[in-house]
């Protein structure tokens, strides 16, 4: 790959954390040519992880999470076109089409389209509230806003939005009713025994969450909502909330000659074809981890960031960065802090190595074939990542329990 010159023009597609770091990253790195920056949000890019956190809480203004200020986006010389879709890509001609018919020629795209909520197709849908986009929150505070104290809110997904939102409206003095599907919320995600021992913080936070709930349909009523199960029973509640996971913003590709399987299929450099990469939520990429190469996509904040500068860095000098990616991921919930590191799998097996249940602070190594695949811990951010080393270059299970970071 020849280094990117002064004469390209980078056109890069979704206008989020991914595609507005990118950019950043391209002028940092020397990158003097044009950049054309398109988002179908009318909100220049902003930060979501606050959305479900402070945001929610009443205690950041929704503007507190913008990340391209005037100034920077002034200073780093993109041209923001908002409030327009991408609705096609030729490959070839590394041309993109908008909704408005208008075409964005560049000489390299780059994909960074992340990502919605996925909804489930109930009655009331286009009354119930789901937490992915500043409107999102814009129109969730509205509804807020006009319930009164203690009402009951209920949640769709015990994962780890509805997780947070709980904790934010608890704290708001509302009543939150998690309704998680699963025998246990994160069962799928983190496995049989951390969720086991996830599985009171809600309790005790005060929140309701109840397990094994089959939801058929939400519906409106008196000024309500009538959630109705599979069993016969129904709840009501005053708002309704979903946090069902999210779905890939890929549908505008599908015309082009990418590799579409669960995102964009991009090589280890994050490349989808010559001229094209694909970078953050969107992205099924090739990852490095301690058991081998593994297709994998992951919607995690730190992964977007990692993946904006490895792209910008393989663009300018068409060598890959030195440093591993290693996935990270956090949620605070029900007072708590969860952080992940790496990307171990709900079926590796679990040692919890520091602290215990009981104090609700630990850390707990994940492995597959002996060979360390993640770290997690409860509330112990020091410990996690003193142990991070151990992900820093594959590490025998055996081995590091003798070295045992997170006690130092
Ligand atoms: C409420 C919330 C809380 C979170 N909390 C955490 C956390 O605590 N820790 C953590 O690690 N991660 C967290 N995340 C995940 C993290 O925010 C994402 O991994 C990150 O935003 C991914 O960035 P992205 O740029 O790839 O995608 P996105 O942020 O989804 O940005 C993609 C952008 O592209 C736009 N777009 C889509 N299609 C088109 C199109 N055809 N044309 C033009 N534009 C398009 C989208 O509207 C969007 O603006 C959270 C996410 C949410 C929603």
């Amino acid at each position: 790959m020849s280094p990117l010159r002064s004469t390209d023009h980078v056109v890069v597609v979704g206008a989020g954390l991914a595609g507005w770091r990118f950019s950043e990253a391209l002028r940092q790195q020397g990158f003097d040519g044009l950049i054309t920056l398109i988002g179908d949000e009318h909100h220049p890019p902003y930060d979501r992880p606050p959305l479900s956190k402070n945001v929610l809480l009443g205690k950041w203004d929704v503007g507190h999470t913008l990340l391209a200020t005037d100034e920077l986006v002034a200073s780093n010389e993109v041209k923001l076109r908002l409030g327009r879709s991408a609705t096609a890509l030729d490959v070839e001609t590394t041309t993109v089409t908008l909704d408005n018919g208008d075409i964005v020629r560049g000489t390299y795209v780059v994909v960074a389209t992340g990502t919605r909520a996925r909804r489930l197709s109930f009655s009331a849908e286009s009354a119930i509230h789901t937490i992915r986009t500043r409107d999102d929150l814009e129109r969730l505070s509205e509804t807020l806003a006009g319930l009164a104290p203690h009402s009951v809110i209920a949640i769709i997904g015990g994962g780890f939005i509805g997780a947070e939102a709980a904790t934010a409206l608890h704290t708001r003095g509302f009543e939150p009713l998690v309704l998680e599907v699963a025998e246990r919320p994160l069962l799928g995600v983190l496995g049989a025994d951390v969720s086991a021992w996830l599985e009171s913080l809600a309790k005790d936070a005060g929140v309701e969450l109840r397990s094994s709930q089959h939801i058929v349909d939400v519906s409106a009523r008196d000024g309500g909502f009538v959630i109705s199960f599979a069993n016969g029973e129904e709840l009501f509640a005053a708002a309704v909330i979903e946090g069902a996971g999210a779905v890939v913003n890929t549908e505008w590709l599908a015309s082009s000659t990418l590799s579409i399987d669960n995102g964009v299929v991009v090589s280890r450099d994050l490349m989808a074809a010559d001229r094209v990469g694909a970078i953050g939520d969107v992205a099924h990429f090739q990852w490095e981890g301690p058991t081998g190469v593994e297709p994998v996509r992951i919607e995690h904040w730190q992964v977007a960031v990692d993946h904006a500068a490895h792209l910008a860095h393989y663009l300018m000098t068409g060598a890959s960065p030195a440093a591993p990616l290693i996935p990270y991921f956090w949620s605070d919930q029900y007072g708590k802090k969860i952080q992940v590191l790496g990307h171990p799998r709900p079926s590796d097996e679990v040692t919890m190595v520091h602290g215990s249940i009981n104090d609700a602070k630990w850390v707990a190594l994940y492995s597959r074939g002996g060979a360390v695949t993640g770290i997690v811990a409860l509330s112990q951010p020091r410990a996690l990542m003193l142990s991070k080393v151990l992900l820093d270059t594959p590490t025998n299970l055996d081995h590091a329990l003798t070295l045992a970071p997170w006690a130092n």
